[in-house]
Protein backbone atom coordinates (compact mmCIF):
# COMPACT_ATOMS: atom_id res chain seq x y z
CA UNK A 1 0.00 0.00 0.00
CA UNK A 2 1.00 3.40 -0.52
CA UNK A 3 2.83 4.89 2.41
CA UNK A 4 0.83 7.78 2.52
CA UNK A 5 -2.24 6.89 2.38
CA UNK A 6 -1.38 4.66 4.98
CA UNK A 7 -0.32 7.30 6.88
CA UNK A 8 -4.02 9.38 5.85
CA UNK A 9 -5.72 6.41 6.76
CA UNK A 10 -4.05 6.36 10.29
CA UNK A 11 -4.83 9.79 11.72
CA UNK A 12 -8.33 9.59 9.58
CA UNK A 13 -8.71 6.50 12.37
CA UNK A 14 -7.40 8.58 15.16
CA UNK A 15 -9.59 11.44 14.63
CA UNK A 16 -12.58 8.95 14.55
CA UNK A 17 -11.76 7.42 17.63
CA UNK A 18 -10.78 10.93 19.47
CA UNK A 19 -14.51 12.01 18.15
CA UNK A 20 -15.59 8.57 19.48
CA UNK A 21 -14.20 8.85 23.22
CA UNK A 22 -14.82 12.52 23.39
CA UNK A 23 -18.82 11.39 22.62
CA UNK A 24 -18.64 8.71 25.06
CA UNK A 25 -17.13 10.77 27.63
CA UNK A 26 -20.28 13.60 27.13
CA UNK A 27 -22.92 10.69 26.98
CA UNK A 28 -21.95 9.38 30.01
CA UNK A 29 -21.85 12.63 31.57
CA UNK A 30 -25.53 13.61 30.11
CA UNK A 31 -26.92 10.67 32.01
CA UNK A 32 -24.34 11.23 35.43
CA UNK A 33 -26.46 14.73 35.75
CA UNK A 34 -29.89 13.48 34.77
CA UNK A 35 -29.65 10.84 37.69
CA UNK A 36 -28.11 12.51 40.04
CA UNK A 37 -29.51 15.94 39.45
CA UNK A 38 -32.71 15.68 37.23
CA UNK A 39 -35.13 18.45 37.68
CA UNK A 40 -37.40 15.97 35.46
CA UNK A 41 -39.25 14.32 38.67
CA UNK A 42 -39.39 17.30 40.28
CA UNK A 43 -41.04 19.34 38.02
CA UNK A 44 -43.74 16.55 37.16
CA UNK A 45 -44.76 16.44 40.43
CA UNK A 46 -45.59 20.19 40.75
CA UNK A 47 -47.12 19.75 36.93
CA UNK A 48 -49.67 16.26 38.10
CA UNK A 49 -50.19 16.97 42.22
CA UNK A 50 -50.26 20.80 41.88
CA UNK A 51 -51.89 21.47 38.67
CA UNK A 52 -53.25 17.90 37.96
CA UNK A 53 -55.29 16.90 34.63
CA UNK A 54 -55.04 20.22 31.44
CA UNK A 55 -57.72 19.93 29.13
CA UNK A 56 -57.25 22.71 26.26
CA UNK A 57 -58.76 25.53 27.85
CA UNK A 58 -58.77 24.80 31.22
CA UNK A 59 -57.69 26.99 34.09
CA UNK A 60 -55.49 23.96 34.72
CA UNK A 61 -53.87 24.25 31.04
CA UNK A 62 -53.66 28.25 31.75
CA UNK A 63 -52.00 27.23 34.98
CA UNK A 64 -49.76 24.60 33.39
CA UNK A 65 -48.67 27.71 30.72
CA UNK A 66 -47.62 29.90 33.33
CA UNK A 67 -45.86 27.59 35.31
CA UNK A 68 -43.40 25.85 32.81
CA UNK A 69 -42.49 29.62 31.62
CA UNK A 70 -41.41 30.63 35.24
CA UNK A 71 -39.50 27.25 35.20
CA UNK A 72 -37.76 27.81 31.97
CA UNK A 73 -37.55 31.70 32.89
CA UNK A 74 -35.16 29.90 35.94
CA UNK A 75 -32.73 28.09 33.47
CA UNK A 76 -30.64 31.05 32.21
CA UNK A 77 -32.08 30.40 28.68
CA UNK A 78 -30.90 32.41 26.05
CA UNK A 79 -34.99 33.24 25.01
CA UNK A 80 -38.24 31.99 26.19
CA UNK A 81 -42.18 32.77 25.65
CA UNK A 82 -45.46 32.37 24.82
CA UNK A 83 -46.81 31.49 21.37
CA UNK A 84 -50.45 32.31 21.06
CA UNK A 85 -53.17 29.33 19.86
CA UNK A 86 -56.80 29.51 20.17
CA UNK A 87 -57.93 25.54 21.10
CA UNK A 88 -61.25 24.21 21.52
CA UNK A 89 -62.75 23.84 24.74
CA UNK A 90 -64.69 20.36 25.55
CA UNK A 91 -65.83 20.38 29.21
CA UNK A 92 -66.93 17.04 30.63
CA UNK A 93 -69.17 18.39 33.17
CA UNK A 94 -70.99 15.82 35.78
CA UNK A 95 -69.28 12.36 36.09
CA UNK A 96 -70.86 10.03 33.63
CA UNK A 97 -73.69 6.81 34.72
CA UNK A 98 -74.67 4.08 32.90
CA UNK A 99 -75.93 0.48 33.14
CA UNK A 100 -77.18 -2.45 31.58
CA UNK A 101 -81.00 -3.49 32.39
CA UNK A 102 -81.53 -7.17 32.05
CA UNK A 103 -84.66 -6.90 32.97
CA UNK A 104 -86.97 -3.54 34.05
CA UNK A 105 -85.90 -2.86 37.45
CA UNK A 106 -82.94 -5.37 37.56
CA UNK A 107 -79.55 -3.20 36.65
CA UNK A 108 -76.04 -3.61 37.14
CA UNK A 109 -73.38 -0.33 36.74
CA UNK A 110 -70.59 -0.06 34.48
CA UNK A 111 -67.72 2.36 34.43
CA UNK A 112 -68.15 5.06 31.32
CA UNK A 113 -66.54 8.18 30.17
CA UNK A 114 -67.76 10.88 27.63
CA UNK A 115 -65.33 10.64 24.60
CA UNK A 116 -63.47 14.18 23.81
CA UNK A 117 -65.68 16.05 21.74
CA UNK A 118 -68.77 13.78 22.29
CA UNK A 119 -72.17 15.50 22.62
CA UNK A 120 -74.63 14.94 25.69
CA UNK A 121 -77.25 12.45 26.19
CA UNK A 122 -80.72 14.03 26.59
CA UNK A 123 -81.14 15.39 30.33
CA UNK A 124 -82.25 11.97 31.38
CA UNK A 125 -80.18 10.14 29.93
CA UNK A 126 -80.62 7.36 27.10
CA UNK A 127 -81.61 4.11 27.20
CA UNK A 128 -82.41 1.40 24.13
CA UNK A 129 -81.44 -1.83 22.90
CA UNK A 130 -77.74 -2.50 21.97
CA UNK A 131 -75.85 -4.45 19.05
CA UNK A 132 -72.38 -5.60 19.06
CA UNK A 133 -70.15 -5.05 16.98
CA UNK A 134 -66.16 -5.81 15.92
CA UNK A 135 -65.25 -2.68 14.12
CA UNK A 136 -66.78 -0.21 11.50
CA UNK A 137 -67.03 -2.85 9.04
CA UNK A 138 -69.64 -4.92 10.49
CA UNK A 139 -71.96 -1.65 10.16
CA UNK A 140 -72.61 -2.20 6.31
CA UNK A 141 -72.58 -6.56 7.07
CA UNK A 142 -75.34 -5.52 9.46
CA UNK A 143 -77.58 -2.59 8.21
CA UNK A 144 -79.74 0.06 9.16
CA UNK A 145 -82.81 -2.44 9.94
CA UNK A 146 -80.31 -3.87 12.65
CA UNK A 147 -79.04 -0.70 13.53
CA UNK A 148 -81.35 1.98 13.98
CA UNK A 149 -82.73 2.78 16.96
CA UNK A 150 -80.05 1.50 19.37
CA UNK A 151 -76.83 1.67 21.13
CA UNK A 152 -73.84 0.51 18.77
CA UNK A 153 -71.21 -1.38 20.49
CA UNK A 154 -67.85 -1.46 19.59
CA UNK A 155 -65.95 -4.46 21.35
CA UNK A 156 -62.67 -4.84 19.10
CA UNK A 157 -60.09 -5.39 21.58
CA UNK A 158 -56.47 -4.42 21.10
CA UNK A 159 -54.55 -7.08 20.00
CA UNK A 160 -52.38 -8.45 22.48
CA UNK A 161 -50.27 -10.73 19.67
CA UNK A 162 -48.74 -6.97 18.68
CA UNK A 163 -45.36 -6.41 20.71
CA UNK A 164 -45.94 -2.65 19.83
CA UNK A 165 -48.62 -1.41 22.35
CA UNK A 166 -49.21 1.11 19.75
CA UNK A 167 -49.40 -0.63 16.76
CA UNK A 168 -52.18 -2.84 18.94
CA UNK A 169 -53.70 0.76 19.86
CA UNK A 170 -53.75 1.62 15.50
CA UNK A 171 -55.55 -1.11 15.20
CA UNK A 172 -58.38 -0.42 16.73
CA UNK A 173 -58.74 3.78 17.57
CA UNK A 174 -60.89 4.21 14.60
CA UNK A 175 -63.82 2.50 16.59
CA UNK A 176 -63.32 5.38 19.25
CA UNK A 177 -62.65 8.35 16.75
CA UNK A 178 -64.81 7.72 13.97
CA UNK A 179 -67.54 5.27 15.35
CA UNK A 180 -70.07 7.62 16.54
CA UNK A 181 -70.05 9.21 12.95
CA UNK A 182 -69.82 5.90 10.75
CA UNK A 183 -73.42 4.18 13.35
CA UNK A 184 -75.16 7.76 12.88
CA UNK A 185 -75.33 7.20 9.44
CA UNK A 186 -77.32 3.72 9.84
CA UNK A 187 -79.43 5.57 12.69
CA UNK A 188 -77.95 4.86 15.69
CA UNK A 189 -79.02 6.45 19.18
CA UNK A 190 -75.82 6.18 20.39
CA UNK A 191 -72.26 4.10 21.08
CA UNK A 192 -70.59 2.52 23.64
CA UNK A 193 -66.95 2.04 22.58
CA UNK A 194 -64.59 -0.63 24.17
CA UNK A 195 -61.28 0.86 25.97
CA UNK A 196 -58.35 1.16 24.19
CA UNK A 197 -56.46 -0.93 27.06
CA UNK A 198 -54.92 -4.48 27.12
CA UNK A 199 -55.46 -4.87 30.26
CA UNK A 200 -59.28 -6.33 31.90
CA UNK A 201 -59.52 -3.36 34.61
CA UNK A 202 -62.54 -0.81 36.07
CA UNK A 203 -60.77 2.10 34.49
CA UNK A 204 -62.87 3.70 31.04
CA UNK A 205 -60.28 5.39 29.24
CA UNK A 206 -61.36 8.47 26.98
CA UNK A 207 -60.11 10.31 23.92
CA UNK A 208 -60.29 12.59 20.85
CA UNK A 209 -63.43 11.28 18.48
CA UNK A 210 -64.89 13.34 15.61
CA UNK A 211 -67.99 13.81 13.97
CA UNK A 212 -66.47 14.44 10.77
CA UNK A 213 -69.29 16.09 8.21
CA UNK A 214 -71.92 15.26 10.32
CA UNK A 215 -74.53 17.67 11.14
CA UNK A 216 -74.71 19.04 14.40
CA UNK A 217 -78.35 17.58 15.19
CA UNK A 218 -77.60 14.76 13.80
CA UNK A 219 -74.56 13.77 16.06
CA UNK A 220 -75.10 11.06 18.46
CA UNK A 221 -73.46 10.78 22.01
CA UNK A 222 -70.12 8.69 22.55
CA UNK A 223 -68.70 6.90 25.36
CA UNK A 224 -65.92 4.43 26.54
CA UNK A 225 -66.58 1.52 28.65
CA UNK A 226 -64.09 -0.13 30.61
CA UNK A 227 -62.50 -3.16 29.57
CA UNK A 228 -64.27 -5.16 32.30
CA UNK A 229 -67.64 -3.30 31.50
CA UNK A 230 -67.45 -4.29 28.04
CA UNK A 231 -66.54 -8.05 28.14
CA UNK A 232 -69.59 -8.46 30.97
CA UNK A 233 -71.81 -5.94 28.17
CA UNK A 234 -70.62 -8.82 25.79
CA UNK A 235 -71.39 -11.73 28.23
CA UNK A 236 -74.93 -10.61 28.95
CA UNK A 237 -75.84 -9.21 25.66
CA UNK A 238 -75.09 -12.90 24.29
CA UNK A 239 -77.44 -14.50 27.22
CA UNK A 240 -80.31 -12.47 26.50
CA UNK A 241 -79.51 -9.78 23.34
CA UNK A 242 -83.25 -8.24 24.65
CA UNK A 243 -80.80 -6.20 27.31
CA UNK A 244 -81.08 -2.34 27.39
CA UNK A 245 -78.30 0.01 28.14
CA UNK A 246 -78.75 3.12 29.73
CA UNK A 247 -76.20 6.20 29.52
CA UNK A 248 -76.69 9.62 30.63
CA UNK A 249 -73.47 12.06 30.14
CA UNK A 250 -73.57 16.41 30.03
CA UNK A 251 -70.43 16.76 28.45
CA UNK A 252 -70.35 20.20 25.86
CA UNK A 253 -68.31 21.89 23.25
CA UNK A 254 -67.50 25.84 24.25
CA UNK A 255 -66.40 28.38 21.57
CA UNK A 256 -62.63 28.27 20.96
CA UNK A 257 -60.35 30.27 24.16
CA UNK A 258 -57.00 31.50 24.30
CA UNK A 259 -53.74 29.59 24.46
CA UNK A 260 -50.03 28.91 24.33
CA UNK A 261 -47.55 26.55 23.33
CA UNK A 262 -44.24 27.63 25.86
CA UNK A 263 -41.14 27.88 24.29
CA UNK A 264 -37.42 27.97 25.51
CA UNK A 265 -34.39 28.51 23.67
CA UNK A 266 -30.65 28.48 23.37
CA UNK A 267 -29.49 30.32 20.89
CA UNK A 268 -26.36 28.51 18.57
CA UNK A 269 -23.22 29.64 18.65
CA UNK A 270 -22.28 28.63 15.07
CA UNK A 271 -25.57 28.00 13.18
CA UNK A 272 -28.19 29.92 14.87
CA UNK A 273 -30.27 29.66 11.88
CA UNK A 274 -30.39 26.02 11.84
CA UNK A 275 -33.24 25.29 14.76
CA UNK A 276 -33.79 21.60 16.42
CA UNK A 277 -36.52 21.36 18.83
CA UNK A 278 -37.20 18.91 21.48
CA UNK A 279 -41.22 18.55 22.86
CA UNK A 280 -43.90 16.89 24.64
CA UNK A 281 -47.48 18.52 24.77
CA UNK A 282 -48.92 20.31 27.58
CA UNK A 283 -51.99 19.68 27.62
CA UNK A 284 -53.72 16.67 28.44
CA UNK A 285 -57.07 14.54 29.67
CA UNK A 286 -58.83 15.47 32.72
CA UNK A 287 -59.40 12.12 34.29
CA UNK A 288 -56.05 11.71 35.50
CA UNK A 289 -53.30 13.97 36.13
CA UNK A 290 -51.36 13.27 32.75
CA UNK A 291 -48.25 12.48 34.25
CA UNK A 292 -47.54 9.58 31.73
CA UNK A 293 -49.32 11.35 28.71
CA UNK A 294 -47.33 13.80 28.37
CA UNK A 295 -46.32 15.14 31.41
CA UNK A 296 -43.32 13.34 31.43
CA UNK A 297 -42.18 14.52 27.29
CA UNK A 298 -43.17 18.20 29.13
CA UNK A 299 -40.67 17.88 31.50
CA UNK A 300 -38.04 15.46 30.12
CA UNK A 301 -37.85 18.33 27.32
CA UNK A 302 -37.25 21.15 29.40
CA UNK A 303 -34.68 18.93 31.14
CA UNK A 304 -33.12 18.63 27.72
CA UNK A 305 -32.27 22.25 27.77
CA UNK A 306 -31.07 22.64 31.46
CA UNK A 307 -28.70 19.20 31.18
CA UNK A 308 -27.19 20.94 27.82
CA UNK A 309 -26.10 23.94 29.71
CA UNK A 310 -25.80 22.24 33.23
CA UNK A 311 -22.77 20.37 31.02
CA UNK A 312 -21.15 23.35 29.62
CA UNK A 313 -22.35 22.23 26.20
CA UNK A 314 -22.24 25.20 23.76
CA UNK A 315 -24.83 23.97 20.99
CA UNK A 316 -23.49 25.32 17.60
CA UNK A 317 -27.37 25.16 16.43
CA UNK A 318 -30.29 26.63 17.83
CA UNK A 319 -31.91 24.40 20.56
CA UNK A 320 -35.46 24.68 21.34
CA UNK A 321 -37.75 22.90 23.64
CA UNK A 322 -41.61 23.21 22.87
CA UNK A 323 -44.31 22.42 25.12
CA UNK A 324 -47.27 21.70 22.96
CA UNK A 325 -50.80 22.59 23.74
CA UNK A 326 -54.18 21.07 22.27
CA UNK A 327 -52.34 17.60 21.26
CA UNK A 328 -55.17 15.56 22.58
CA UNK A 329 -58.17 17.22 20.97
CA UNK A 330 -56.96 18.97 17.92
CA UNK A 331 -53.68 19.38 17.73
CA UNK A 332 -53.20 23.16 17.34
CA UNK A 333 -50.70 23.91 19.02
CA UNK A 334 -48.14 21.55 16.77
CA UNK A 335 -50.30 23.15 13.68
CA UNK A 336 -49.83 26.58 14.87
CA UNK A 337 -45.86 26.34 15.72
CA UNK A 338 -45.25 25.11 12.18
CA UNK A 339 -47.09 27.69 10.50
CA UNK A 340 -45.20 30.14 12.62
CA UNK A 341 -42.39 28.75 11.40
CA UNK A 342 -42.95 28.99 8.02
CA UNK A 343 -44.33 32.57 8.28
CA UNK A 344 -40.91 33.24 9.86
CA UNK A 345 -38.79 31.29 7.41
CA UNK A 346 -36.92 29.48 10.12
CA UNK A 347 -35.22 26.33 8.98
CA UNK A 348 -35.84 23.61 11.06
CA UNK A 349 -33.45 20.59 11.35
CA UNK A 350 -34.53 18.48 13.62
CA UNK A 351 -37.27 17.43 15.63
CA UNK A 352 -37.67 15.44 18.57
CA UNK A 353 -41.03 14.60 20.43
CA UNK A 354 -41.12 12.01 23.65
CA UNK A 355 -44.90 11.51 23.73
CA UNK A 356 -45.26 7.62 24.97
CA UNK A 357 -45.46 7.66 28.55
CA UNK A 358 -42.27 7.75 31.30
CA UNK A 359 -41.16 4.52 30.40
CA UNK A 360 -37.85 3.25 30.42
CA UNK A 361 -35.85 4.60 26.98
CA UNK A 362 -35.77 1.53 24.43
CA UNK A 363 -34.86 4.04 21.75
CA UNK A 364 -35.96 6.11 19.33
CA UNK A 365 -38.05 5.64 15.12
CA UNK A 366 -37.19 8.14 13.05
CA UNK A 367 -38.78 10.09 9.86
CA UNK A 368 -35.76 10.68 7.13
CA UNK A 369 -33.84 10.06 4.41
CA UNK A 370 -31.49 7.15 4.02
CA UNK A 371 -28.50 8.93 4.42
CA UNK A 372 -29.72 10.55 8.07
CA UNK A 373 -30.55 7.34 8.90
CA UNK A 374 -26.93 5.83 8.33
CA UNK A 375 -25.54 8.36 10.22
CA UNK A 376 -27.64 7.87 13.53
CA UNK A 377 -27.35 4.01 13.10
CA UNK A 378 -23.71 5.10 13.55
CA UNK A 379 -24.41 6.10 16.77
CA UNK A 380 -25.99 3.37 17.89
CA UNK A 381 -22.75 1.72 20.06
CA UNK A 382 -22.56 5.05 22.15
CA UNK A 383 -25.79 4.48 23.25
CA UNK A 384 -25.64 0.30 24.28
CA UNK A 385 -24.10 1.39 27.47
CA UNK A 386 -27.55 2.96 28.08
CA UNK A 387 -29.35 -0.26 26.94
CA UNK A 388 -30.85 1.58 24.00
CA UNK A 389 -30.90 -0.50 20.97
CA UNK A 390 -33.77 0.82 19.17
CA UNK A 391 -32.91 2.67 16.09
CA UNK A 392 -36.13 2.51 13.67
CA UNK A 393 -37.48 4.45 10.47
CA UNK A 394 -41.61 4.80 11.31
CA UNK A 395 -43.60 7.66 13.25
CA UNK A 396 -42.01 10.69 15.29
CA UNK A 397 -45.13 12.24 16.60
CA UNK A 398 -48.06 14.38 16.58
CA UNK A 399 -46.76 17.75 17.55
CA UNK A 400 -43.76 17.77 15.11
CA UNK A 401 -45.78 16.13 12.24
CA UNK A 402 -46.19 19.52 10.70
CA UNK A 403 -42.94 20.44 10.56
CA UNK A 404 -42.22 17.56 7.57
CA UNK A 405 -40.68 18.09 4.69
CA UNK A 406 -37.38 17.03 2.50
CA UNK A 407 -35.07 18.87 5.46
CA UNK A 408 -36.03 17.95 8.82
CA UNK A 409 -35.14 14.53 10.90
CA UNK A 410 -38.43 14.20 13.10
CA UNK A 411 -38.09 11.72 15.30
CA UNK A 412 -40.17 10.20 18.53
CA UNK A 413 -38.45 8.59 21.77
CA UNK A 414 -39.39 4.81 22.28
CA UNK A 415 -39.51 4.04 26.06
CA UNK A 416 -40.99 0.62 26.42
CA UNK A 417 -44.37 0.64 25.96
CA UNK A 418 -45.82 -2.44 27.60
CA UNK A 419 -47.89 -0.68 30.61
CA UNK A 420 -48.64 2.30 28.64
CA UNK A 421 -52.26 2.07 27.81
CA UNK A 422 -52.89 0.88 31.46
CA UNK A 423 -53.24 4.27 32.07
CA UNK A 424 -53.05 6.21 28.61
CA UNK A 425 -56.21 8.78 29.22
CA UNK A 426 -57.73 6.82 31.99
CA UNK A 427 -57.69 8.19 35.59
CA UNK A 428 -55.21 5.94 36.70
CA UNK A 429 -52.63 7.88 34.36
CA UNK A 430 -51.08 9.53 37.55
CA UNK A 431 -48.15 10.66 39.39
CA UNK A 432 -47.00 7.46 41.13
CA UNK A 433 -47.14 5.34 38.13
CA UNK A 434 -44.16 7.46 36.93
CA UNK A 435 -40.50 5.64 37.80
CA UNK A 436 -38.43 8.35 38.58
CA UNK A 437 -35.28 6.80 37.61
CA UNK A 438 -37.08 6.12 34.08
CA UNK A 439 -38.23 9.42 33.32
CA UNK A 440 -34.57 10.83 33.67
CA UNK A 441 -33.23 7.92 31.66
CA UNK A 442 -35.34 9.11 28.96
CA UNK A 443 -34.29 12.99 29.55
CA UNK A 444 -30.88 11.97 29.12
CA UNK A 445 -31.35 9.78 26.26
CA UNK A 446 -33.13 12.87 24.23
CA UNK A 447 -30.09 14.99 25.63
CA UNK A 448 -27.73 12.52 24.28
CA UNK A 449 -29.19 12.40 20.62
CA UNK A 450 -29.51 16.46 20.66
CA UNK A 451 -25.91 16.66 21.59
CA UNK A 452 -24.81 14.47 18.07
CA UNK A 453 -27.08 15.62 16.31
CA UNK A 454 -25.96 19.36 17.09
CA UNK A 455 -22.13 18.45 16.90
CA UNK A 456 -22.12 16.52 13.98
CA UNK A 457 -25.37 18.46 11.88
CA UNK A 458 -27.98 16.20 10.17
CA UNK A 459 -26.47 14.10 7.09
CA UNK A 460 -26.91 16.05 3.75
CA UNK A 461 -27.77 14.06 0.59
CA UNK A 462 -24.47 12.42 -0.97
CA UNK A 463 -23.62 14.85 -4.05
CA UNK A 464 -23.24 12.67 -6.87
CA UNK A 465 -19.64 12.51 -8.98
CA UNK A 466 -19.68 13.52 -12.47
ZN1 LIG B 1 -49.97 12.28 24.26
Amino acid sequence: MNPRLLLVLFFSCTLFLRAQSEDEKQLKAIYDMALTNGKAYEWLNYLSNQIGGRLSGSVQAQEAIEYTKRQMDSLGLDRVWLQPVMVPKWVRGTPEFAYIETRPGITTNVPICALGGSVATPDGGLKASIVEVQGIEDLEKLGREKIEGKIVFYNRPMDPTQISTFSAYSGCVDQRYSGAAEAGKYGARGVIVRSMNLRLDDYPHTGAMSYGETPVESRIPAAAISTNGAELLSTTLKLNPEIKFFFKQSCKQYPDVQSYNVIGEIRGSEYPNEIMIVGGHLDSWDLGDGSHDDGAGVVQSMDVLRLIKANGYRPKRTIRAVLFMNEENGLRGGKKYAEVARQKNETHVFALESDAGGFTPRGFSFECTDENFEQIEGWKSLFEPYLIHMFVRGGSGADVGPLRDENIVLSGLRPDSQRYFDHHHAENDTFEHVNKRELELGAATMTSLVYLMDKYGTAKPKKVKG
